[in-house]
């Protein structure tokens, strides 16, 4: 069977950098197999599920290079579940339980003080059918339970069951399945938590690999569990570690922080986000890969830590700094045509400033700058004449990549001036700032009569 992977958000806020490591584990993991990649959306929330965060998930997605190639909502498929089910019921494998959340509390206080694991001790599962119709007569609604396989004989007594897998990232993985309570699989209002569905599409989508953040390991268990009691055959797992903020705090989806959106509103190129998601918190160095190809030759999931990482933001802006230092032309057309750079000078243009950016937005200043001057600008008193004699000494148009050594060689003879007195004035009065591109490459592209705007 062909690779098939699956990045399963629930819509409930902003991606971000670490939801972005999850999505890019599985894209890079489908590329290099050649295989395909599944959106799936974990929408049976409802309340806190909404259509605009997932229509921003995947507009998030596309920007960072990752396109699915099918898209599936957990809120459409609810046929499929209920098939599920009652599958689970005919052989057993689902029983109703009526517990309140204080009354599995208490007992499992209880079972804390008698030095018992705080697991649930299925005690719904001794309920008579008489007991079962008094509990509902009350009034209550069930709500169900997974009858996990890890006994003999006698459910209660749970013995030590060993559930194994090799995991893509962690290696050799070992869950005992004794050790944890029955999962609830379905809600007394009839709604699905997260185990079942997830497990009904990873085989309904035919999902080769699992690969998701390590909070799921110990459900992985209970699925291979549940995947194998409906007929299927476990996936492959991985399970990387998750990003922290510098100060180790987790990140939120509902929060905002760190979402896609804000780096990608903060002028952050898509691939410096994506090299430091999936290179962090591994055995290779973190640099700027300047495609998915490249990055996916980087791509080793083993090599991943498996304590959790720090993420650092001010690492980003010098990874995205230096993707837009040598970005080609070609690759930044489309975006500098958007900021209004376009015609024969762009080339040039983008060429000149480039290397002195640090988001792409910052060309707009250089391309008003070239064409309409810096406005006025003050010089110091003690440069104005120096400044007004440099003028008359300029060449005449057409100017080339020669132009400023000529000039400036011609200032400096004639006004004995050199260094930083030559050229921070000169800088200053065609710019209007104290630093910026290579003057060499700026002055060709620079009118002539914008330069007469620098004269105060
Ligand atoms: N919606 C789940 C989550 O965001 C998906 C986990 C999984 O990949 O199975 O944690």
């Amino acid at each position: 069977m062909s690779v098939t992977v699956r990045f399963a958000p629930s819509p409930t806020g902003q991606i971000h950098i670490g939801n972005a490591r999850t999505a890019l584990f599985n894209w890079l993991f489908a590329l290099k197999a050649g295989g395909r990649f599944v959106l799936r959306f974990d929408d049976t929330d409802v309340e806190r599920s909404r259509r605009d965060h997932a229509d921003q998930i995947e507009a998030d997605l596309a920007w960072l290079g990752i396109t699915p190639q099918v898209v599936v909502r957990q809120s459409e498929r609810s046929a499929l579940y209920e098939r599920a089910v009652e599958r689970l019921k005919e052989k057993g494998l689902l029983y109703p339980c009526y517990e309140t959340a204080e009354e599995l509390e208490l007992r499992r206080k209880v079972r804390l003080s008698r030095r018992l694991p705080p697991v649930y001790g299925r005690e719904a599962l001794k309920l008579s059918d008489e007991e079962r119709a008094a509990l509902e007569a009350e009034g209550r609604k069930p709500h169900w339970r997974f009858l996990l396989p890890n006994f003999k004989a006698d459910p209660f007594s749970p013995t030590r069951t060993e559930v194994h897998w090799d995991d893509i990232v962690r290696g050799p993985q070992t869950v005992d399945l004794s050790s944890m309570s029955d999962p609830v699989l379905v809600r007394e209002d009839g709604s699905f938590l997260y185990t079942l569905p997830s497990v009904v599409d990873d085989i309904e989508l035919g999902i080769t690999h699992v690969i998701r953040g390590d909070d799921h390991v110990t459900n992985t268990g209970a699925q291979i569990a549940l995947f194998e009691a409906l007929g299927a055959e476990a996936p492959g797992f991985g399970h990387h570690n998750l990003l922290t903020t510098a100060t180790g705090e987790g990140l939120s989806k509902r929060t905002g922080a760190l979402s896609i959106a804000s780096l990608r509103e903060a002028g952050i190129e898509p691939m410096a986000i994506a090299s430091l998601a999936v290179l962090i918190g591994t055995s290779e160095s973190v640099a700027a890969c300047r495609s998915m190809d490249e990055l996916a030759a980087r791509f080793d999931p083993a090599s991943s830590s498996k304590s959790s990482a720090k993420f650092d933001p001010a690492e980003l802006q010098g990874l995205s700094r230096s993707l837009l230092h040598e970005m080609p032309f070609e690759k930044a057309r489309e975006r500098l045509e958007e900021l209004g750079v376009s015609g024969p000078k762009a080339e040039p243009f983008w060429n000149a400033v480039r290397g002195n950016l640090d988001k792409i937005a910052d060309a707009g200043f250089w391309w008003r700058l070239v064409h309409e001057g810096p406005g006025k600008v003050d010089l110091p008193e003690e440069d104005r004449d120096f400044f007004d004699a440099a003028l008359e000494l300029l060449p005449p148009k057409p100017w080339d990549g020669e132009t400023w050594r000529v000039w400036t060689d011609r200032v400096k003879e004639k006004t004995g001036r050199k260094g930083k007195a030559l050229f921070k004035p000169l800088r200053l009065a065609l710019t209007g700032r104290e630093s910026g591109p290579e003057l060499a490459e700026l002055l060709p592209l620079i009118e002539r009569e914008s330069i007469l705007a620098g004269r105060s």
